[in-house]
């Protein structure tokens, strides 16, 4: 993979058209706005997607895996409410574009990847482990968590769920949020899962999305 690294005036200018354009379609948390100004996602990609990087669309990366839409990824970063220093599960490193955004807001990140490439991938990007050291990158399934960093303050599933994974929720801290697109097939629903209390959890629906599904095991 060949990355492109310079972040130019049209590159943020672009980055600048794109947040309107999710301001439009109902983003309005200024700071996942601004989170999604900064972090250059064409930084992301092959440097073939340069010129397409701040169009709202998914793209392909390795392992037969996607980047999400700004869209999507504005609005579970939305739905999450984080906070500085919040401690973050992500499942799904994927490009790590999401992490970006999230440590960009001040949390400390876990994410976890269970393609090798991937993850490998992701471990020789110089530029993010310099910018953003709070990102912790893990190899692994994301169905187990991450129990030795947990409990979170937040988690958030990047792949489509077949279930609420139970385990995530055991993980969450009383008043934390996940949030997990659920549902077999072509299409997820977005849930939004508050840990009331030790034996509760309070589930909001929100709308459907794509997403690739999240795979038992490694391999
Ligand atoms: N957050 C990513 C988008 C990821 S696409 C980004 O910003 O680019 C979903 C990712 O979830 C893929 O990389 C896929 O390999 C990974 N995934 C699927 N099942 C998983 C599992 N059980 N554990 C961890 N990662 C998983």
């Amino acid at each position: 993979m060949h990355r492109p690294n310079t972040d130019t005036f049209r590159h943020q200018g672009l980055r600048k058209k794109l947040v309107k354009q999710l301001e439009a379609k109902g983003i309005s948390d200024p700071l996942v706005l601004g989170a999604l100004e900064r972090v250059p996602r064409h930084f992301f990609l092959d440097v073939g997607f340069e010129e397409i990087a701040y169009e709202d669309r998914a793209f392909p990366i390795e392992a037969d895996q996607t980047i999400s839409h700004p869209y999507t990824v504005a609005f579970q970063t939305q739905l999450l409410e984080v906070k500085k220093w919040a401690r973050v599960l992500e499942v799904g490193t994927g490009s790590a574009y999401q992490a970006a955004v999230l440590a960009e807001m001040g949390a400390r990140v876990f994410t976890v990847e269970r393609q090798r490439t991937l993850y490998d991938q992701v471990r020789t990007f110089q530029w993010l482990s310099k910018k953003y050291p709070m990102i912790e990158f893990f190899y692994g399934d994301g169905y187990a968590g991450q129990p030795t960093y947990a409990p979170f303050d937040r988690i958030l599933v990047t792949a489509g769920a077949p279930h609420i994974p139970e385990k995530l929720i055991a993980q969450l801290k009383v008043g934390g949020i996940l949030v997990v697109p659920v549902g077999e097939g072509d299409a997820q629903r977005m849930y939004r899962v508050l840990r009331v209390s030790e034996t509760e959890t309070k589930e909001e629906i929100f709308g459907e999305f794509q997403f690739v599904p999240m795979l038992k095991g490694k391999t």
